[in-house]
């Protein structure tokens, strides 16, 4: 059976001292859940604090991106060696975000999911479409390309390390959340394009989370979808409370 993941992008925000605090009062909060696997993805500069606090605890640490050399010339980059070396588990890969301002592209997404895998991280794959897109009916071509583009060429070894991450664009950060139907059609949909390519039993196994403006009042309605196992939270999750009850709505 599949495990839920709850994953927190704090994306550019907190400074050290912030991100400690925010990862102890956390800490406090969920302490004893382990029905659900917790993630915390704080910016670079926070990693190694927030590694250090939650030695012990069940929560595990995120980075928001990587590259996908290991080292060399490649100023301002970061590698999954060294996400690894600090106690990274999990890399959000291909964020809305990253896609919209620094031209992220599928291919470079299936690049670093490749060498994450390689390297020994879970990639949080994020998929999601435009509302322009969705107004033109064009959600599941999106989708569809999105996934082919990074995921499509992955062994089925390394497809079952990868989570993906459905966040229609026109609700990250805007207060919209795409209801608990609409959301369920698309992970249905990503479910079948894992099925028809990997086989069942792995499309089974996979986590596919929400992302998109979840709160502590939606995310059990979102959670409790067939196909969503998962949510990837932002703005919610820089609030130790918000979090720990979006956490405790997936129990
Ligand atoms: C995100 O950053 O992945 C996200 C879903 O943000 P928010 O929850 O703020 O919409």
């Amino acid at each position: 059976m599949r495990k839920t993941i709850i994953a927190g992008n704090w994306k550019m925000n907190k400074l050290i001292s912030e991100a400690k605090v925010l990862v102890q009062e956390l800490k406090e909060l969920v302490s004893g859940i382990t029905e659900i696997e917790i993630v915390v993805c704080p910016v670079y500069t926070s990693l190694y604090v927030v590694s250090q606090e939650i030695k012990g605890s069940n929560i595990k640490l995120g980075a928001q991106d990587c590259f996908w050399e290991e080292s060399g010339a490649y100023t301002g980059e970061v590698s999954p060696v060294m996400l690894k070396d600090v106690g990274v588990e999990f890399v959000v890969l291909g964020h809305s975000e990253r896609r919209q301002y620094f031209c992220e592209t599928d291919e470079w997404v299936n690049k670093k999911t490749k060498k994450a895998i390689e390297i020994g991280l879970r990639p949080i794959v994020c998929v999601g479409e435009k509302l322009e897109e969705r107004e033109a009916g064009k959600t599941f071509s999106i989708i569809e390309k999105q996934l082919e583009g990074g995921l499509g060429n992955l062994s089925p070894e390394e497809i079952k390390k990868v989570v993906i991450a459905y966040e229609p664009v026109w609700a990250i950060g805007t207060g919209k959340t795409a209801t608990p139907e609409q959301a369920q059609e698309v992970h249905k949909f990503i479910r079948n394009w894992l099925s028809e390519k990997f086989g069942d039993e792995i499309a089974e196994g996979i986590t596919i989370q929400y992302g998109g403006s979840v709160k502590p009042g939606n995310a059990k309605d979102l959670l409790s979808q067939k196909d969503i196992d998962g949510a990837l939270v932002g703005g919610a999750s820089l609030k130790a409370q918000d979090f720990a009850q979006i956490i405790k709505a997936g129990l």
